[in-house]
Formats: C-alpha cells, structure tokens, sequence
C-alpha cells in the first residue's frame, strides 16, 4: 500500500474544514473495512495522500429515539444496530440487514454511514493493479462497462444502462424499504435525501466537500410487517445474490400499504412498484405473494450470465410476504 497521513477529525465542522484543506487529496475512513481494501488493492487512479479519521468524532454512534422515529448516527457500528433491542423489535428488516452483513469482525469495525457509502464489488471494477494492472471502466470514467460482454453472474437485471454494477449494502435494501432519510451536510449546510435516491448509476449522490451525518427512519405505524431476506453463494460470508426487504402495514385483514424494496439485482435499491401494487388491498395469502413474486421483476432484462436472478428474487419476495 502507498503510504499516506492519517489525522483524526474532532468534530463534523473539523471533517468539512479537513476536506476542503486536503481537497481531491483527502477521503474520509469510518471503519475502514471497505477503503483500506480499496487502497490495498489500488482500483483507483488517484490515490489519497491523506485518510481523515471519523471515529474521533462524538455523539456519532448514536441509536436513538427521537419524535417520530429513530435517529442512527453514522458511525453506529453495523454489529450495534443488528443487536439493538429498539431497532430489532420497531425495525426489524434493518436489524435482519445489519446481521446479515460480511462477518462479526467486519459488523464490529463498520459503520451505517461505510455502508451506505462502500464502493461496489463488481470483480472488473475491483480488479487489483498489482495483477497486471487495474482495468479502467465506465464507472472509472474511462472505457466500456466489461460486465457486457464478460462474465456478469454477479451483475444487474434490472434499471442499469451503462454501468451493470449492484448495490453492494444490505442496509439500504431494508432503510429503503422503511422509508428512511439520510441527512448529508458539507459546506452549503444540510441536506436530506431519501435513501434510495442516494445511490446514482455512476456513484452516490454526494458532493465534493460532504459526508453522511446520520439515518432517520419514521416511526413503522401499527400493524406493519417487516422482513429483510438475502440470498448468497457463500455462508456465512457473502455479498447478496439478490435480497429483499418488504414492510407491509395491515388494517383489517387487508393490506393498506406495501414497500418493496429488491437488493444485488440493480446499481441502486429496486422498488418493485408493481409487486407493491399487487398486494394492495388484498389479504396476504399464498396466492397473492405469488402474483408479487412475479410482478416484482417486471422489466427485468438480464444479462448473458444473470438471468437465475429471477428465480431467486421470485422466491424471496414470495418468502418475504408470507414471512
Ligand atoms: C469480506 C467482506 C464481506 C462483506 N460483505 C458485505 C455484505 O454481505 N453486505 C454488505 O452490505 N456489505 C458487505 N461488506 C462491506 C462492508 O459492509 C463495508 O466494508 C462496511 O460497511 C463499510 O463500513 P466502514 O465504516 O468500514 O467504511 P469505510 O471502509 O471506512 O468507508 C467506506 C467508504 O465510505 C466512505 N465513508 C465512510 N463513512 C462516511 C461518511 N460518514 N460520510 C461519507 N462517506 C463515508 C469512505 O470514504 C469510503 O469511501 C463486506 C466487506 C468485506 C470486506
């Protein structure tokens, strides 16, 4: 690994001023569990000269109450949140996500805001300089996007144009799904944004200068169903082959609201608005699980190597509806 300088950050303001000194030259490192990797393995062309360390900063672990929902700092680490009581019994399908992220050692070091802000896994966009030399691509900026043509198993069925990566975080799968905010502040102020518009097909959505302050997800009224589910390869490590995360609220028997949320099958969390659709009004049985799990892939167009994803989504948002 190149060497670079390592300074702590003792406020947000600190982070901001640490970012706007350093310029392009600086990145901000929570746990650190996805960017040392990043850096190890040299993907990208400009490497920075200086990390600024965010978990110098305090009151950012928080889980909290507040009016109307709960607040999650960044730095709340992934283990605490999938371990929390509050978030477990009011937020089940963020806990169910939390779990089921990479390993216990890896859910001790990340944090909410990493995970959200990891970069993506796709094997040609990750590919190490140190084997013959990293491959440029269009989410490089340069160059085609080589899941096209090449080996794309791991890659989008649904809403990629030019880029095929996936989303890599299970949390914003299940916050999406949960309606949840992220609050971003940098030097114009604050911002807030829904989860899942903060994932672009080429990136995130945020700016130079900014970072992730804290998650806000709105009380779940009475009577709503949650669930997180993930397939993988590999247990009990791996990235998601496809996941789901449904929250569904009830009245009368009837279902009165759906949000269902698709992970690992697009650049960004996938509403799946016709499944939602489906399952409205009507009482949850196996019959209309059934007709969600085939309207959730509506417009999915796969690639040569992708297309099992169907089936597997299929079974998971049925699973995820009668769960
Ligand atoms: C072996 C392995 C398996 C994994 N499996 C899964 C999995 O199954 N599911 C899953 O979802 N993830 C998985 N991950 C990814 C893992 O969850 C992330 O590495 C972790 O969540 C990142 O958190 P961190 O705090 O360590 O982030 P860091 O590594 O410190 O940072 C990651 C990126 O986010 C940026 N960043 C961090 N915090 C902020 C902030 N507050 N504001 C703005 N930018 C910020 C950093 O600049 C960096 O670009 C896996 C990782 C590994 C190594």
């Amino acid at each position: 690994m190149k060497p670079f300088e390592h300074v702590h950050a003792g406020s947000i303001e600190e982070a901001l001023s640490l970012l706007r000194q350093y310029g392009g030259k600086g990145l901000l490192m929570a746990g650190g569990t996805d960017l040392l990797g990043v850096l190890k393995d040299q993907i990208l062309q400009d490497y920075p000269e200086v990390l600024i360390n965010l978990k110098t900063i305090p009151n950012l672990e928080t889980i909290e109450e507040s009016s109307g929902g709960l607040r999650i700092g960044a730095l709340a680490k992934l283990a605490h949140i999938a371990s929390s009581p509050l978030v477990q019994s009011r937020y089940a399908a963020l806990s169910q996500a939390a779990e089921s992220v990479a390993s216990p050692e890896i859910r001790n070091m990340g944090t909410l805001g990493g995970n959200l802000c990891q970069d993506v896994r796709c094997w040609y966009y990750r590919y190490p300089h140190h084997m013959g030399g990293r491959m440029l691509c269009l989410r490089k900026g340069t160059g085609p996007c080589h899941a096209v043509k090449g080996d794309n198993r791991y890659h989008a069925i649904l809403g990629a144009k030019k880029c095929f990566v996936v989303c890599p975080s299970d949390t914003a799968i299940a916050l999406s799904a949960l309606r949840a905010e992220i609050d971003v502040v940098g030097e114009k102020g604050k911002r807030t944004l829904p989860v899942e518009e903060f994932f672009k097909p080429l990136g995130n959505a945020l700016e130079k200068g900014e970072l992730v302050k804290e998650i806000r997800i709105p009380d779940s009224p009475a009577g709503c169903r949650q669930a997180f589910l993930k397939f993988t390869e590999r247990r009990p490590i791996d990235f998601a082959v496809a996941s789901v995360a449904a929250v569904i609220r009830m009245q009368d028997a009837r279902c009165v609201e759906a949000r269902v949320f698709l992970g690992g099958v697009a650049p960004m969390p996938w509403r799946a608005a016709a499944a939602e659709e489906c399952l409205l009004g009507k009482s949850i049985d196996p019959s209309a699980a059934e007709e969600a799990a085939r309207a959730s892939v509506a417009g999915a167009k796969p690639l040569r190597g992708n297309a099992y994803k169907i089936e597997i989504v299929k079974a998971l948002v049925k699973r995820a509806v009668l769960s």
